[in-house]
């Protein structure tokens, strides 16, 4: 029997998409690797509706599998492929509930995107910090699902640090008001972080509220060479001190992933010549406008710091070369290096990605290990480690040799294997921000404590008994 006619009662016609083409775009992720299938896409405009499906999917045993902006890069917002499932989009849920610029907190809905976010917040000459490259997609309500991290992670903490409270839609359809922007609230367990990271998969978010920040009225942006990973992150700490912990954003890049950023974006501005081997972007930020104001002198104070910090790193041997922005176009430029990264390896090539995490002092130590372990694999693949350094986090990815290597698709496992043999010798994380997923499911049971493992299943089984919330995903 056709499920949908449960559904067309609760929401209005144009809500509910049910052809092939339409659902199309909802049923791949972006980087192309999963592919589902669902009976519809039900676009729910409020909490009310929210509630209403799931009520109805609870008592008929229909599986939901919630999905903000599908930039998810574990699969985690698309059904199986028995097209027996509904994607429920929160993205028509786009209102801002409240605003405060006394408590520094807005209340918004699960599905407005993150960049409006941004702009809300510097119309009040405020500032939401979490930011990543899928800014203009995302919504509010994947990022806290994933518990994003993204570029700023090192100076305001994960979007888990940025919520104060949620509002969620259990599996039954009962709603949990947890939405208060209180920022001290010791009533017990703190229920909305589990919901916080849970991909979906113990309720829907319909609504949280985050806080806000001073806007930065000055920024100074550098891209420096560095010899290694080890300097990178002894660079960091002597930045974090002599900025007065304005650092706002510490990524490294290499040469490997600015060549193919170069070849696949050939207006993006080279940087540096030659290429290093390995550089950081790195950024530092104060709220102070005098900061980014000249002097008599004519010199911008904030400009002056990073400058003498990358001098003093050069006499010191901890930089080679760099390059600084001098206005906003140059910044600019430096980020978009950064910021076409993802897009540029996924059109080189159909990479073995992966989000790993370790203490930033056993950076250099797992990226060796990494390296020997992937060399015994395929020598002549290329190794395109990028991400976020201040937080100990690399996007450690391998794309094929220049040109192509047809037994590419035959060495994808093994390479990930051995990614995955170096981490567990620094007794990394295999997930750092995208979540578990389905790229991480099985996986997932092989690295977890076992009490914990058996504790977030008799979790999932408390909050979705009849398993409907988006099955398959994290943990059985
Ligand atoms: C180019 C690019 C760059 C990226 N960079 C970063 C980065 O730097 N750092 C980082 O952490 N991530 C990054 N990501 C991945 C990141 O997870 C997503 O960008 C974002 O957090 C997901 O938001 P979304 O709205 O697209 O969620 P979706 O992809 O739609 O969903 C993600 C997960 O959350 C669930 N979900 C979505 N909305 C809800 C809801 N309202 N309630 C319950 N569950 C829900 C889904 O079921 C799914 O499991 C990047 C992705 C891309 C494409």
């Amino acid at each position: 029997m056709n499920n949908i006619q449960h559904f067309n009662d609760l929401l209005d016609e144009k809500d509910i998409l049910s052809l092939a083409d339409d659902k199309a775009p909802f049923l791949q992720d972006w980087r192309g690797n999963y592919t589902g299938d669902a009976e519809a896409v039900l676009f729910p405009r409020n909490t009310e509706q929210v509630s209403a499906i799931m009520r109805r999917a609870y008592e008929q045993g229909i599986i939901i599998v919630p999905q903000g902006g599908n930039t998810g890069l574990v699969g985690g917002g698309i059904p199986d492929n028995t097209g027996r499932a509904f994607v429920l989009s929160l993205s028509r849920m786009n209102k801002v509930r409240a605003f405060s610029e006394a408590n520094r907190s807005m209340v918004v809905e699960a599905g407005c995107i993150l960049q409006d976010l941004h702009k809300l917040a510097e119309e009040h000459d405020l500032y939401f910090p979490l930011n990543l490259a899928a800014k203009g997609s995302c919504t509010i309500g994947g990022n806290l699902s994933t518990n994003a991290g993204g570029v700023n992670v090192v100076r305001y903490g994960n979007t888990r640090d940025l919520c104060l409270g949620i509002e969620v839609v259990l599996c039954d359809g009962r709603v949990m008001d947890l939405l208060s922007p209180l920022r001290k609230d010791n009533t017990g367990y703190d229920l909305k972080q589990l919901f916080i990271g849970g991909e979906g998969t113990l309720g829907i978010i319909t609504a949280a509220s985050m806080k806000l920040f001073s806007l930065p009225k000055a920024r100074a942006t550098a891209l420096a060479a560095i010899p290694d990973i080890a300097t990178g992150v002894e660079l960091l700490g002597k930045l974090q001190s002599a900025s007065g912990e304005q650092v706002e954003a510490f990524e490294i890049m290499p040469k490997t992933l600015l060549d193919v950023v170069l070849k696949q974006f050939p207006d993006i501005v080279r940087p540096l010549d030659p290429i290093p081997d390995f550089m950081i972007l790195m950024e530092i930020a104060s709220s102070d406008a005098r900061d980014g104001t000249e002097d008599e002198a004519g010199r911008i104070p904030i400009l002056e710091t990073l400058e003498e910090f990358l001098a003093d790193s050069f006499e010191a041997g901890l930089i080679t070369d760099a390059t600084m922005a001098r206005n906003e176009t140059q910044r600019q430029q430096l980020w978009d290096i950064r910021e076409h990264a993802p897009e540029s390896t996924k059109r080189e090539s159909n990479p073995v990605n992966s989000d790993i995490s370790v203490t930033r002092a056993d950076l250099q130590r797992f990226y060796d290990f990494a390296v020997e372990e992937v060399k015994k694999v395929c020598p002549e693949s290329r190794i395109c480690s990028y991400g976020h350094l201040g937080d100990g986090n690399l996007h450690f990815n391998i794309i094929e040799k220049e040109g192509g290597d047809p037994d590419w698709q035959a060495k994808k496992e093994p390479l990930k294997a051995a990614i995955y043999i170096a981490l567990a010798k620094v007794k990394g994380s295999i997930s750092a921000e995208h979540g578990i997923g389905v790229m991480k499911f099985d996986q997932l049971k092989q690295v977890k404590d076992p009490v914990a493992l058996s504790l977030m299943s008799q979790i999932k089984h408390l909050l979705d008994p009849k398993a409907i919330l988006n099955p398959g995903k994290v943990i059985d």
